[in-house]
């Protein structure tokens, strides 16, 4: 069985290129989506706890199973974890054999900052050159870049309540050529934004964006409202955007429209991907794309990421398996 650690993922991402392999992943985030009634779909099992949450995300379809396994701790950078960390397993389906083990918190950035962006290009205006942050933490940086191999961005608005996260954000910024504006909170990072991602961490209903915050028709990418309790917009902003979401009845209990009355109206992902429905700040107003993470998006930057170990000899093969000749004699390893 397969293996892959931090390094292994380094390597992988540093031959492929930050510019390719996200193209490439969200080319896969969009051949899986527009596959969707392939899948064996379910929500999350989530295990909340004094603190945070621990989930486990399982898909499949004909060829590959996967799951992962990730975390949602807001408290923990104060004791020097990540706040979210992850690991996942890559199988066949036809024979349930695990073909692959992975670190996954440098993936799930990853494949966050390609599904945000991979939305963002659908339903975002074309010519979106202002992109906010609010919450500067682990996945910042990642949401930047995805979004700029979308978008012609000139400039980054953003803010974190914690100040050492924006200056550890503007030290990692400083190697790419974009304008950086420091803002002293989120009113004034989301104003003349185009497009403002929330990605703060807290577990309770938090209001980073508040109805009247928006000065003009915008696209709101909310990653950080993903678990029940846990959310970061106004409920009346919510309300009066368009809104999409990934899995329907997963995002019903997890994401920022856990806070509605049951007769609203949300669209999936998948139909905007296929083309099926068309949404579009320039045509809809302000939407809101209420991202919780679904498990195919992990899948997605599983068989990706699958493909290129193998592809460039990268990871160890591990006797996680027994290989023998009689598999009915099992004993014998003993
Ligand atoms: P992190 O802890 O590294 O960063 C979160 C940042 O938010 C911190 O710097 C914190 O100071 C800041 N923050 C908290 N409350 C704030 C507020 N009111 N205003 C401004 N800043 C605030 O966490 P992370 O790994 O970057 O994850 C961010 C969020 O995204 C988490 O809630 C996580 O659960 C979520 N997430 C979602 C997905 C998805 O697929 N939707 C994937 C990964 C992470």
């Amino acid at each position: 069985m397969l293996v892959l650690e931090i390094e292994d993922i380094k390597e992988l991402i540093h031959k492929v290129g930050y510019k390719d392999f996200f193209a490439t992943l969200m080319d896969t985030l969009e051949e899986d989506y527009s596959n969707w009634e392939s899948f064996d779909k379910t929500p999350r099992v989530a295990n909340h706890v004094e603190g945070g949450v621990i989930e486990l995300m399982p898909i499949s379809n004909n060829e590959m199973y996967s799951f992962k396994y990730v975390n949602g701790h807001p408290q923990n950078p104060d004791q020097g974890k990540f706040t979210v960390m992850a690991t996942g397993q890559l199988s066949l389906t036809e024979t349930g054999e695990p073909l692959m083990f992975t670190e996954m918190t440098l993936l799930t950035a990853f494949r966050t900052a390609a599904n945000s962006a991979m939305a963002a290009k659908h339903l975002a205006k074309k010519d979106s050159k202002i992109l906010t942050l609010i919450g500067t933490g682990s996945q910042s940086e990642f949401q930047y870049l995805a979004f700029s191999y979308v978008f012609d961005l000139e400039e980054i608005r953003y803010y974190d309540t914690d100040p050492k996260a924006m200056d550890k954000f503007e030290q990692n910024m400083k190697q790419f050529n974009i304008k950086l504006t420091r803002c002293k909170d989120s009113r004034e990072a989301a104003l003349t934004a185009d497009i403002i991602t929330t990605c703060t961490a807290d577990k309770k209903y938090q209001t980073v964006l508040t109805k009247d915050m928006i000065t003009k028709d915008v696209y709101i990418n909310g990653i950080g409202g993903d678990c029940p309790g846990k959310t970061e917009l106004e409920k009346e902003l919510v309300e009066s955007a368009t809104i999409v979401c990934e899995f329907l009845e997963q995002c019903k209990i997890e994401g920022e429209i856990q806070q509605l009355p049951e007769d609203f109206t949300c669209t999936e992902l998948f139909k905007i991907v296929r083309g099926e429905v068309n949404i579009n700040v320039s045509t809809h107003g302000t939407v809101v794309f209420d991202s919780v993470g679904f498990a195919l998006e992990d899948y997605s930057v599983l068989r990706l990421i699958y493909k290129l170990a193998k592809e460039n000899n990268v990871g160890k093969d591990m006797s996680l398996i027994p290989e023998i000749d009689d598999v009915k004699n099992l004993f014998s390893l003993l």
